[in-house]
């Protein structure tokens, strides 16, 4: 029998813990269910997750907290679950380590798609063509062993700094990338609120990648958080 991806699922509000199962359960996935950050640290040491889907609003701990104690001694992707207009809350959650989010309501295919992402993410982690190889998606190919990119055969010159760009996305295909991230990753620590640098230079990218810079549908905006290099 092929194997069935774990999800650790993190959400004190039934009605909405019960969605997320079903949800889950519906397309073959194992759930193991809790309510409480107490039980999400010791669930995600016993049954060792391939997915964590983890509300940030819960009874007992913050949600930031129980990131950062996750990512302490485990790496499985971790989708965070907040509430609309929490910009900032996402923000630091990803910032903590989180891979994903959901924005309250979602519906199961928004679920479901963010599931799959984070497990072709996990996947290319363990086949290690992350550093290696091909990235393709479109007419989009990022070579990363001779760092060239073409666009439907055509080879595209980017400056350093956008091909550095470009990996820290393609590093992440498919999953929100904040700012900070991307200041961090490309321009070095210390840049911390220079964000028109990102701006600037995914504007100039789009401009060489989209065929309609104006209705990216490569590099979206995720609004307010950061950037998401779609995967499929
Ligand atoms: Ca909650």
């Amino acid at each position: 029998m092929e194997y069935s991806p774990l999800v650790l699922v993190v959400e004190d509000d039934p009605p909405i813990r019960r969605f997320i199962v079903a949800g889950l359960t519906s397309q073959g996935y194992r759930v193991v269910d809790v309510d409480c950050a107490k039980s999400a640290l010791s669930h995600a040491a016993s049954h060792v997750p391939d997915v964590i889907i983890l509300d940030l609003g819960l009874p007992d701990r913050d949600g930031i907290e129980v990131i950062r104690e996750l990512r302490e001694w485990t790496r499985p992707p971790i989708i965070v679950v907040s509430a609309r207009g929490q910009e900032r809350t996402k923000v630091n959650a990803l910032d903590a380590g989180a891979d994903d989010y959901l924005t309250k309501p979602f519906g199961v295919a928004e679920l479901l798609a963010r599931v799959r992402v984070a497990l072709r993410h996990l996947a290319r982690m363990s086949n290690g063509n992350l550093e290696t190889g091909e990235f393709r998606v479109g007419g989009l190919v990022v070579d990363l062993n001779s760092h060239t990119v073409t666009l439907d055969g055509t080879r595209v010159h980017l400056t350093p700094t956008e091909y550095r760009m470009v990996m820290v996305l393609v590093r992440n295909a498919g999953k929100v990338v904040t700012h900070q991230m991307l200041l961090s990753e490309v321009w070095g620590p210390g840049l911390t609120d220079e964000t028109q640098y990102v701006r600037v230079f995914m504007a100039n990218l789009r401009r060489k990648l989209e065929p309609d810079p104006a209705r990216p549908r490569l590099l979206l905006t995720e609004v307010g958080v950061g950037y998401r290099l779609m995967d499929e």
